[in-house]
């Protein structure tokens, strides 16, 4: 399948699994626009990395998505959007009493709030061009809960309401939205609450990972970035034209249990 020709904005894609997606997009021959909220020369030196070992256009465009003006303007940088993801996230681990407001905050903000602008944005560029792809990076926090997450999972579960929502607004055109629901990856944003969670739950770091983090993940190893990429790439792809409003779990059989 080529996306040659299509571009895709990837939301937080200079770390973990949004710079997988932009990779496999790019692999697969569309143009992309990597973003996070910082402006180093590190972060334009990925989206040039990609520019030459696959061939497309690809840029860095800092944008805030914790800020909706700055979700809208990243669009409006972009001049060209067929393919949405949004992908920026945070986490916080803490018991609801003690949670900072602050963080719930950011949390709703950054992992929600976000995508509405963004794809507020993006659907009238879409419909111009006749095309488009909506693809959220849910979780399974999307579909079912845990303790101390309680920004993560309202926001998940938000964002899988939006998925739907839009899936409704677009149904009649060649446009789809849906969500990515992976179980645990192992990339910074879960290394970091790691300790978070050893010390909220009073466990080392192996208890964390076996105990808490893949209890619930019955193939007992994290999913892979390639792995939800590549579930990315395929719901650009015409076999998924009628795969809308949903969500997608790419999780071990979490979900399942
Ligand atoms: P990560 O920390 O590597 O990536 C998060 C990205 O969001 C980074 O590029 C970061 O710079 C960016 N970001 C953070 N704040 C931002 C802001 N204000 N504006 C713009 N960008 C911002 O973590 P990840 O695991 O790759 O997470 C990506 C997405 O996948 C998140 O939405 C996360 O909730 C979701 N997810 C991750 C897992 C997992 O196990 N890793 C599981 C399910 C869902």
């Amino acid at each position: 399948m080529s996306l040659s020709g299509k571009t895709a904005v990837i939301t937080g894609s200079n770390s973990g699994i949004g710079l997988g997606i932009a990779w496999e997009l790019a692999k697969a021959g569309a143009d992309v626009v990597l973003n996070s909220f910082t402006d180093r020369d590190e972060d334009h030196a990925i989206a040039a990395d990609i520019a030459e070992k696959t061939g497309v256009t690809a840029r860095y465009i800092q944008a805030d998505m914790s800020k909706g003006e700055e979700c809208r303007a990243l669009i409006e940088k972009a001049g060209r959007c067929d393919i949405l993801m949004n992908n920026a996230g945070i986490q916080h681990v803490a018991p609801i009493e003690d949670f900072p407001t602050s963080k719930w905050d950011a949390i709703i903000a950054i992992n929600m709030s976000s995508a509405f602008h963004t794809t507020a944005a993006a659907l009238p560029v879409m419909r111009k061009s006749g095309w488009g792809r909506v693809i959220n990076i849910a979780s399974a926090h999307g579909l079912t809960a845990s303790p101390y997450k309680s920004a993560y999972i309202t926001a998940k579960h938000g964002v899988v309401g939006l998925t739907k929502t839009v899936g409704l607004e677009t149904a009649k055109e060649d446009i789809t939205c849906n969500a990515i629901c992976p179980g645990y990856v192992l990339t910074p944003i879960i290394e970091s609450q790691i300790p978070d969670q050893m010390k909220a739950h009073g466990m080392s770091r192996e208890q964390v990972i076996g105990d808490v983090m893949l209890v619930r993940q019955p193939s007992k190893d994290f999913v892979t970035v390639e792995q939800v990429a590549g579930t990315a790439v395929f719901l650009c792809s015409d076999a998924a034209a009628q795969i809308t409003g949903t969500t997608i779990s790419v999780d071990g059989g979490w979900t399942a249990l």
